[in-house]
């Protein structure tokens, strides 16, 4: 018989499936024997007294097995007829990959196209930033398949509130070889060593189905109808030409696709962002802070998180995108350019903890100067800090970096600490590269944060800069209800670049929702 409990228990016995039995049956006041097996369906850490504790949800299968017990159905994806309608979809990042298998659900074929290279060979180009400072404009860590989402952190948590789409999400990438872990822990995460193999798994399941995925193919125009109004395709550098509607998942990073779209005459709007720095503080020092132990985390304990938010003058300032156990890379799309970003490896083992502190700016926050962009004036705002840290660290993928209490204290650190960002560092006033008004800013919220956890703000932690690419620059505007460009028939705006996302798995669901527009669309043509 199958009996579902909920139940605090100590680390030590959470995380060690061998003792769950034996805590299970008393908790059922039966005998270890008659436990036959135990599933973890919810995990989650409770830190907030001293001695931490773990909540459980578990099924416990009582003298048998129920064999028709399992954490999730897996979706048969089916191969395609010959004769189904097509999709263009632009962008192989979580967006494009899941709008391309919610497609073949709905019997149309995606054809994705991407302009970087596969994800294994995708690798090289990385590790050349980091070695050589050479950025490849095509492949690097925002472009390439499985988009910025690939050599990420893999966490996997949302503020979506539409929980049955996050379950598709999860069981999707669980069915594409993730651990079932991800299903059961609140805060889930994949890692960046786990990610590629699973993004692999989808290409497959794309191709067997008879969908097409063509890397090293940057799409550089669309094509129209005859009256120019309506998108009927889209065009590569080459000249070589998709017919379909498209789905544009471009990511917040293609700045080349942006102007595309500005100067056909698409209609773009300016979108608020946020920016600011990577903060890296030792892991065993957040461990201790967050689990009131100078002994840091222990044998079971996971490297610990944080989440921070503050307002100063009116405006957020908070840590993004926190990877703890993680490490820093360099996050540049183009040459001249220094953009610094986050990961972590599933262990979260590395010693440091990182994460982006930044600071909202909206449109209006920006000077005057940038009004003659028109909608691209949050895009040329950003661009200009990521070059003035770019030439601050000598026009190389070392980035500028600052002592956390000197950034405060407006000063400059004699020294750094050790990190993890493998290009190195260079000593610079972050508090004069920054602008004022989100320097000022992020001063404010270092000191209210050192406030509510002590040993926080801290000459142990380091300020790495640029943290710009938060979300998209531009929103891409589209009708609410049927997800189409406002006013261009056949432009799906979809992902994280069109400014309808923020996220691996929010990206993910606003690709299967324009899948499921365009399908719907689609479907109801081929019936008239
Ligand atoms: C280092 C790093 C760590 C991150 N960690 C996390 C995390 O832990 N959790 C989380 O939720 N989010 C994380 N993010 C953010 C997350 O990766 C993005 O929110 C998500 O990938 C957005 O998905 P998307 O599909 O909309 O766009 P993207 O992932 O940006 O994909 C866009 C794709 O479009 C392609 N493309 C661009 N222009 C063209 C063109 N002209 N023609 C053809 N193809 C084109 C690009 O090559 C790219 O593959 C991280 C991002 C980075 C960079």
């Amino acid at each position: 018989m199958l009996h579902k409990i909920q139940f605090q228990a100590t680390p030590d016995v959470a995380y060690d499936p061998s003792r769950l039995p034996a805590a299970a049956a008393r908790e059922l006041g039966i005998s270890t024997a008659r436990v036959k097996r135990v599933d973890t369906l919810r995990r989650s850490i409770d830190a907030r007294r001293r001695h931490v504790v773990v909540n459980l949800s578990l099924a416990v299968h009582v003298d048998e097995i129920d064999t028709g017990m399992s954490l999730y159905t897996p979706t048969p994806f089916n191969t395609l007829p010959a004769h189904a309608p097509q999709a263009v979809i632009v962008g192989a990042g979580p967006a494009g990959l899941f709008a391309a298998l919610r497609l073949i659900t709905m019997g149309v074929r995606p054809v994705v196209l991407e302009r970087g290279k596969d994800v294994d060979s995708r690798r090289i180009d990385m590790a050349r930033i980091s070695r050589e400072g050479i950025v490849d404009p095509d492949s690097n860590y925002c472009f390439g398949e499985g988009g910025a989402g690939a050599y990420s952190d893999g966490k996997l948590y949302t503020r979506s509130k539409k929980r049955g789409s996050v379950d598709t999400v999860l069981q999707w990438f669980c069915q594409h070889g993730a651990s079932t872990d991800i299903l059961v822990d609140v805060h889930p995460h994949i890692g960046t060593d786990k990610l590629p193999e699973v993004i692999k798994a989808m290409r497959k399941t794309i191709l067997a189905c008879g969908g097409e995925v063509h890397f090293g193919t940057r799409v550089t125009s669309l094509l129209t109808d005859d009256t120019g109004s309506a998108v009927t395709g889209a065009a590569d550098a080459e000249g070589r030409k998709w017919q379909g509607p498209v789905i544009l998942a471009t990511g917040h990073s293609a700045r080349d696709v942006y102007r595309m779209l500005h100067s056909s005459g698409i209609e773009l709007q300016p979108k608020g962002i946020a920016v600011g720095v990577r903060l890296e503080h030792p892991q065993r020092l957040i461990d201790s802070i967050q689990y009131h132990s100078p002994q840091g985390r222990g044998r079971w304990l996971p490297a610990a998180e944080y989440t921070m938010l503050t307002r100063v003058d009116d405006r957020a300032v908070y840590s993004f995108c926190m990877c703890p156990g993680g490490f820093i890379i360099p996050a540049a799309s183009e040459p001249g350019q220094l953009v610094v970003n986050g990961m972590s490896p599933s262990n979260r083992g590395t010693r440091w903890a990182n994460s982006g502190m930044v600071v909202e700016i909206l449109p209006d926050d920006i000077p005057d100067s940038y009004t003659a962009y028109g909608p691209l004036r949050m895009m040329h705002y950003q661009a200009d800090i990521e070059r003035r840290f770019f030439e601050a660290a000598g026009c190389t993928q070392r980035a500028p970096a600052q002592r956390m209490t000197d950034f405060v204290a407006s000063r400059p650190s004699a020294t750094l600490p050790s990190s993890s960002y493998a290009p190195g560092l260079v000593p610079a006033r972050i508090d004069k590269l920054l602008p004022e008004p989100v320097a000022r800013r992020l001063q404010r919220g270092f000191e209210d944060f050192g406030r509510r956890a002590r040993g926080f703000l801290t000459p142990k932690a380091t300020l790495i800069g640029a943290e710009t690419r938060t979300s998209s620059p531009v929103r891409v505007p589209r009708d609410s209800e049927t997800l189409v460009h406002i006013a261009t028939p056949g432009l799906y705006p979809c992902g994280e670049g069109a400014g309808y996302a923020g996220g691996i798995v929010s990206a993910a669901i606003d690709g299967m929702r324009c899948a499921e527009a365009v399908a719907s669309t689609l479907n109801q043509h081929s019936h008239l």
